[in-house]
């Protein structure tokens, strides 16, 4: 009955483990959830109000489908602000999440027959949204000595004649490792001179710590910002998972093909979401920053929790709300635990605690864990894991 397409798709392993783990909380069990990369956070007060005004409003009909003009004009200034992009509303598109903005570009972008080119560790849904698009994953592993990042010699060795693009992500899920401009600076030269496209996914780009700076590859200069498409969104940075408002900046010829996609899938994103957006980037940031220090301080606690527990090794990320820890010593432990899998298994049964299998990313040696969830349940959380490594 079903399409061959939708045989080779796999649902977000991510998006499973977060219901699992719902459920199983949901039966009176306590567990501990470092499974889902969503902030715990409230979505900020004047953000809601904004929503209840639209509603009030009567602002609930359809929107032109790629947003109203109010919020392009909120994502071309917050581009021109924090990015130096300057784009115009015929490159701008508002989707349903990030992850929408991304599958348009993809059914946009690709044929039958094009490669794309995914750095491993990569986040669950780039695979699947290339098959989607028709195209093939091309993955090239980036090693955890180099901080998870792709150098631009080892971009240029993928090549093919059938490459069409790149999915760049930074900072990363799940590795939270980040690009400086030099490092974009060699990719994006690669990738003019060798005319391969850039999907440039920045959704984690506020949450950086320790001083770095995010840097957007197509702000390095024309030739490759008119190959880019920029993806943001505003789930991550205003704990906004539930409102569904993603989008994307590029040439005006691909965001028109993208919206001709929306019009004939979803349609324009909820309208009330779409105001609660427009004050998300045009409001007051405070919140960003009180959420940002707040995740600062649980990452350098889950840092350090975790290099208390012998065999792990975990390198302290850049960026996002992420650790991916190397936990290849712990396989030989026990066959209870002998894969990334069975050890996410194990800790959920035996510790209630929910982490993501790095196999789910392309590399078995790792577990993810968020740290978007409170300081408590991260010291109670590794306490359990450590009870449970050590009734091996
Ligand atoms: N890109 C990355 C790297 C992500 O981690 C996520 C989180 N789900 C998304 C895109 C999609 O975000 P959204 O909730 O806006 O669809
Ligand atoms: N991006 C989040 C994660 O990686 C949300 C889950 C999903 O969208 O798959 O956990």
């Amino acid at each position: 009955m079903l399409s061959e397409r939708a045989r080779q798709i796999k649902p977000s392993p991510t998006l499973a483990i977060d219901s699992k783990a719902k459920a199983m909380k949901a039966e009176g069990l306590d567990v501990i959830n470092f499974g889902v990369g969503e902030p715990d956070f409230d979505t900020p007060e004047n953000i809601k109000e904004a929503a209840i005004k639209a509603i009030r409003d009567g602002f609930t009909k359809y929107t032109p489908v790629g947003g109203t003009d109010k919020l392009k004009d909120a994502v071309t200034g917050k581009l021109a602000a924090d990015n130096g992009l300057e784009y115009g509303r015929a490159e701008v598109i508002v989707s349903c999440g990030a992850k929408h903005s991304l599958y348009n570009a993809m059914q946009a972008l690709l044929d039958p027959g094009d490669e794309v080119i995914i750095p491993a560790p990569y986040w669950v849904s780039y695979p699947e949204q290339v098959l989607l698009g028709g195209a093939k994953p091309v993955f090239l592993k980036t090693l955890e000595e180099d901080g998870f990042l792709l150098t631009a010699s080892a971009f240029e060795r993928a090549i093919t004649k059938k490459t069409k693009a790149l999915i760049l992500n930074s900072p990363s899920n799940p590795t939270g490792s980040s690009y400086d401009r030099p490092a974009l600076e060699r990719i994006a030269e690669v990738a003019v001179k060798k005319d391969i496209f850039i999907i440039s996914d920045e959704i984690y780009e506020k949450l950086l710590y320790g001083g770095a700076r995010h840097v957007s590859i197509a702000s390095l200069g024309p030739e490759v910002k008119k190959r880019t498409i920029v993806i943001n969104g505003v789930s991550k940075a205003y704990a906004m998972t539930g409102w569904r408002i993603g989008y994307a900046a590029g040439p005006a010829e691909l965001v028109k093909a993208m919206t001709a996609i929306q019009s004939q899938s979803t349609s324009n994103p909820s309208s009330i979401s779409q105001a609660a957006a427009v004050e998300a980037l045009k409001g007051p940031q405070d919140s960003v920053r009180r959420m940002a220090a707040e995740f600062d301080k649980r990452r350098r606690r889950i840092v350090e929790a975790l290099n208390g527990l012998g065999p792990v090794r975990c390198a302290a990320p850049a960026g996002a709300f992420y650790v991916f820890p190397n936990t290849r010593a712990l396989y030989a432990k026990s066959p209870e635990i002998s894969s990334s899998s069975k050890l996410a298994m194990y800790l959920l049964e035996k510790a209630r605690v929910a982490v993501v299998p790095g196999d789910a990313f392309g590399d078995d040696d790792f577990i993810r864990l968020s740290y978007a969830t409170g300081i408590e349940q991260i010291e109670k959380g590794i306490e359990r894991i450590k009870a449970a490594l050590a009734a091996l």
